[in-house]
């Protein structure tokens, strides 16, 4: 028998469809955001968006299948069902306080993957949830929220940023809305799209949301949900819109922002954007959404969220820099790249270097020293040549760290400061003072 000579290609793995790696150079960036979010929420908010009618991926949870404990498991598509079914299912709301809870984490929908639009995505929200008593249901959250949102998107440097606002009332009001929506649309229905006709008869409220060209001028001319609000849901809005003219915050009414899921209530609103997203323009949706809790099986617990597309956020600064870098680059008045930290990651205080194999476990006694002093450091292996090592140590770190025998036995380093070219001997004991300066 003869064998072939030729093993086949391994397939090379690749990331599933829709996900991404986020590799070291992008992580600044990403920490930023985070962070900027986390420094935002500890000052505004304090932990923790549509339930099904997204697309999801859903399994049946194997082993227990042919028990009474069947169930199904869902990646989660967002957070604000979670949310409100951690508030009811720890009582939270029986602590009579208002909750602030955020959250930062990765959500999973099955959408048709595109610039902006992934199936493992990210999104950092808050919800803002309690009894009535607790003031939940006032007017001055919606604006709170709005106003933070607003400071968070100028904090990171987001320029062109708009608010969209919209109130989609209370269910009454839009019980009424959907009986005017289905009627108007009726004699005018075979003139719009495939999708829209289906959607005039199942949910016309999404009609509302759709973006073919072609049917925009009918949709726009679509009775409007402001002149189905009762009393209280206007003098709601009304109260709202005034807390973000106090305040500054400019916003731009939208009646056809109405979020087609039947718990939303009141304020409804979107940040879109117009530099780097395309057509995927909205970087953060949210509203309110008072029923949700009974409707889960709870108490009364009015709330009002929000998700950030964490993704979108940073394609949009990644966007505004390259911009911004061509401006200036035809351009030298224009200002320059943004050189904000993330740009360009801090460097490390040192880079320890052992000469020779024999001193690698004294370079990870040294650096466990330093970094317990709270320095950054990175070592090197005893087998590197030494030009290799201030290579690596020239584009990693401020300092280089030589240790060979001779600074080992007598308890001493040799550093070097890249900055000014300075090279010295001293004791161990003197390094740490030496790098923070
Ligand atoms: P939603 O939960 O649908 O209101 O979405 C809130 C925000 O999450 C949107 O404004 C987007 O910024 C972001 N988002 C939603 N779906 C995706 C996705 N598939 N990929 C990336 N970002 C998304």
């Amino acid at each position: 028998m003869t064998e072939s000579k030729k093993t086949p290609a391994r397939p090379t793995l690749k990331a599933v469809r829709g996900t991404r790696d986020l590799l070291p150079d992008q992580t600044p960036l990403w920490n930023h955001v985070e962070a900027t979010a986390r420094a935002l929420f500890a000052r505004g908010v304090g932990e923790e968006t549509d339930i099904v009618s997204k697309e999801m991926f859903t399994w049946e949870d194997r082993p227990r299948a042919a028990s009474e404990k069947a169930q199904q498991l869902t990646l989660r598509p967002e957070n604000t069902a979670g949310v409100v079914r951690a508030y009811i299912e720890h009582k939270l709301g029986e602590t009579g306080q208002l909750q602030k809870l955020y959250y930062i984490g990765p959500q999973f929908r099955r959408e048709r993957p595109q610039r902006g639009r992934y199936r493992q995505f990210w999104q950092i929200g808050a919800e803002v949830i309690g009894p009535q008593s607790s003031g939940s249901e006032s007017p001055l959250r919606d604006a709170e929220i709005l106003e933070m949102l607003a400071s968070f998107l100028d904090e990171l440097g987001i320029r062109d940023w708009r608010l969209e606002l919209n109130s989609v009332g209370s269910s009454e009001d839009r019980v009424r809305y959907n009986a005017a929506l289905r009627e108007a649309l009726q004699p005018i229905k075979h003139q719009l799209c495939e999708d829209n006709q289906r959607r005039a008869d199942t949910n016309p409220l999404r009609v509302l949301d759709s973006k073919e060209e072609a049917d925009q001028d009918l949709i726009n001319a679509l009775p409007k949900i402001a002149d189905y609000l009762g009393p209280e849901s206007k003098a709601h809005f009304d109260q709202v819109l005034a807390a973000l003219d106090a305040c500054k915050v400019p916003y731009h009414l939208n009646p056809r922002l109405v979020r087609g899921l039947d718990y939303y209530t009141r304020t409804t609103f979107e940040f879109t954007v117009t530099t780097g997203l395309g057509t995927q323009n909205a970087l953060l949706g949210g509203g309110r959404y008072d029923g949700l809790s009974e409707m889960l099986g709870g108490p009364k617990a009015p709330g009002i969220g929000f998700a950030i597309g964490e993704d979108r956020l940073i394609l949009t600064l990644q966007a505004q820099a390259e911009h911004d870098a061509a401006e200036s680059a035809t351009n030298p008045g224009a200002p320059g790249p943004d050189s904000r930290t993330w740009v360009s990651p801090r460097k490390l205080d040192a880079y320890i270097a052992p000469l020779t194999p024999a001193q690698n476990p004294a370079a990870l006694a040294l650096a466990r020293e330093l970094r317990t002093a709270g320095l950054t450091v990175e070592v090197g292996d005893g087998t590197f040549k030494l030009r290799k090592s201030f290579d690596i140590a020239d584009t990693l770190a401020r300092h280089i760290i030589l240790l060979g025998e001779d600074e080992v036995s007598t308890a001493t380093a040799t550093i070097k400061t890249f900055a000014t070219g300075e090279q010295v001997k001293l004791p161990r004991a003197d390094l740490t003072t030496r790098l923070r300066s």
